[in-house]
Parts: C-alpha cells; structure tokens; sequence
C-alpha cells in the first residue's frame, strides 16, 4: 500500500498536481530562473535532469552531480521539492547526499530490470518519493515488475509516470500514449499516484493541452511539463519545453472536472472509457488502412504472377487462427467470423481494383505501340 503524494509533498486540495522544470540542467542561472518560473506559474516541484540518458552518442548529457547543487539552491529559493532522474545507485547516493526530495526512473532505466533492482537496493532503509516512469516499449508487466522491485526495497512513496511508448511507426506523437496501459495499471495497482508526463508523449508543444486535458479527464493525478526559461536554447528536448510564462497559459487553460452530474463518478468513468475507445478506434482504423494497403499490394502481385485473387486454403486458415487468437481473448467465434468476413469482402475488393487497373495499363501500352 502506497502513501498518496498528498502525504509526501504535494498539496491535498491543490490537484493536478504539476512537476514542472527543465529537461536537463544546464547551469546554475538556467535551473534558478526556469524554478522560480514556473514556481509563479503554479507548479508544485521542480523537475531537472543531471545525467541525462541519450539515445546517439555526442548529444548533451547532463551537467553531472555539480548540478545537483544548483537544484537544490532552486528548491531552497522557490521552497518547492526538487528532482532529479536516477539510473543507478551511484546516482541515488549523490542525489541523497544533495538532499534532492524525490528522484525519478527514466523510460531507459525501467525497461532494465538489473538496473531497477540495483536502484531498488541502493533505497533500502532510505525514505525518499520514487517516480517510475513506464518503459520504452508498451510492456504493462515490465512496469509492474520495476514497482514491485521499488516497493520491495520498503519505499512507500512511489508514484508512477506515464511518457507514452516509443513506436516505428509514423504517429503525430513522440511517444504514443496507448493510455489503455496507465489505466490498467491503475486499475491494478489502485494506490499508486498516477502522472503524466504529456512533454515526451507530444514532443511539441501542439498537442500538449489537450494531451494534459486527455489526463485529467482520464482521473491522473498530475502532470510533468518540462520546460525553459529559454526553451530555444536549451541543449535537450528544445522542441517541447514551455516558458514558465507557457506553463501558466496551458495550467490556466485546463479544465478541471466537476462533480456535476446527478451520479459523478459512474459518468465520469463512463467518459473515460470512451475517450479511451476513441483513442483504440483511430488505432483500428490506422491499422486497417494498413492492411488494405498491403491487399493492394497483394493484389499486383497476383496479377503480375497471373495467380487468382481468391485462394480458399488461405482463406480457411485465416479464420481458423484468428477465432483461435480471438476466443483466447474473450472474442466470440461468431464475432470473428462476421468481422473478417467483412475485413475479406473488403479485402478481395481492393485487390481485385489492382488487377483492373493494372491491366489497362500494359493494354494501353499495346496500343500505343
Ligand atoms: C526526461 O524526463 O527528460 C527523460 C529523459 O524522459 P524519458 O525517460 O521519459 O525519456
Ligand atoms: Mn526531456
């Protein structure tokens, strides 16, 4: 059972509760100016990262534990809890000897189990908040196993962050949220504070309200906004930090649900689960786009093959695997097969559109010859 955030720093009747701060400190000036910023514009700790974790070599990577100081003086000079990201018991011990008030595991460190048990045993018989963010890649039970290896160390204070997930794919997020995965978490771990973190989902500062709202309304706890007192020139993440100034126009901006409603909280669940299946709905239709596209593709190359579009084995063994995979998922047999008997109509259509036009073409070609 975890202690609420209220019970460790952050104001009760003050939700959400925001971090707020930069991506990475960059001098003794920047983090003061960036804290006492964003301090004004209503945050209720201040974030920076030391040691910053780079995906190419040669990028900025963190002012070392020299900026440990500098965060601290920012936290004595805005009387806000400071932060910093750890990734190794190294870390924790320079942060602890700092007297940083609450650390953070980053994406890269929760993905790696060695490190998140060295962290976990460096915490022992230490009383110190914990932020875990969820993993790179959208592994619900790898950001389980990194709480559970934090928990075991005795901490009581842990809260977890949610970044989004890093996808090949082409997305108008840096991260993909796949909000179901947080929200299942919570659903699983009720006493643990969940965050969001909407900077490393949007990547820019354009979808960052309604990203924020998207959290609130889907009942986080508080939100981790990086930002800048000169964001143009910040040596990390420059495309996603906010002024201070920023900060309070989008904290200004966000709507803080209401019990207005006869029965609030069974509309309001009844509200998140549809922002949730819309969300699941651009990902299905996204991914049948996909799978047409390639039907088409399918559909040359029958043709260029001279091969029937229409393949019956192929056919039965998809409806064979997927009520399989289905019913394993709590999906009807009779649901499946009325879904990809449409998915097959559609299919056959699309492929055989191929064939037509691509036989213009070389009877075209013919006639001009
Ligand atoms: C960060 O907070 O600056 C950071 C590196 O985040 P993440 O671990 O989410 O990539
Ligand atoms: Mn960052």
């Amino acid at each position: 059972m975890q202690l609420s955030p209220d019970q460790w720093g952050f104001p009760a009747n003050d939700k959400p509760w925001i971090i707020s701060g930069p991506c990475g400190a960059e001098s003794a000036e920047q983090v003061m100016a960036t804290a006492l910023g964003v301090k004004a514009s209503g945050a209720h700790a201040i974030r920076a990262g030391i040691w910053k974790p780079r995906t190419r070599p040669g990028s900025f990577e963190g002012m070392g534990e020299q900026a440990l100081a500098w965060l601290r003086e920012a936290g004595d000079a805005s009387g806000l809890p400071v932060m910093v990201e750890v990734a190794s018991a190294k870390h924790v011990e320079a942060a602890l000897k700092n007297n940083i008030n609450f650390i953070w595991l980053g994406a890269r460190t929760t993905v790696n189990p060695f490190l998140v048990q060295e962290i976990a045993d460096s915490l022992s018989g230490v009383d110190v908040p914990v932020f875990i963010k969820n993993p790179v890649n959208p592994d619900l039970a790898l950001w389980i196993g990194a709480i559970e290896r934090i928990e075991r160390s005795g901490t009581n204070k842990i809260a977890a962050i949610h970044r989004g997930f890093s996808s090949y794919e082409n997305s108008v997020y840096r991260n993909k949220p796949n909000w179901e995965i947080p929200i299942e978490l919570k659903r699983k771990m009720p006493s643990i504070a969940m965050f969001c973190d909407p900077s490393h989902i949007c990547g820019s500062p354009q979808l960052l309200g309604s990203v924020s709202q998207l959290a609130l309304d889907l009942q986080f706890d508080g939100l981790m906004i990086e930002s800048h007192c000169n964001p143009s020139e910040a040596l990390s993440d420059k495309n996603q930090q906010l002024t201070p100034a920023e900060l309070k126009v989008l904290i200004d901006s966000l709507n803080i649900r209401k019990a207005e409603f006869d029965c609030p909280v069974e509309l309001s669940r009844l509200q998140d689960l549809r922002d949730v299946i819309d969300e699941i709905d651009f990902d299905l239709l996204n991914k049948m786009a996909e799978r047409m596209n390639i039907a088409r593709k399918i559909g040359q190359y029958k043709f260029l093959n001279n091969v029937a579009i229409y393949q019956s084995q192929r056919w039965a063994e998809i409806i064979e695997s997927r009520t399989a995979v289905g019913e394993d998922k709590g999906l009807s047999p009779e649901f499946i097969l009325k879904l990809y008997n449409m998915i097959h109509e559609e299919s056959i259509l699309q492929q055989t559109s191929q064939v037509k036009s691509e036989e213009e073409v070389p009877l075209k070609n013919l006639t001009k010859e």
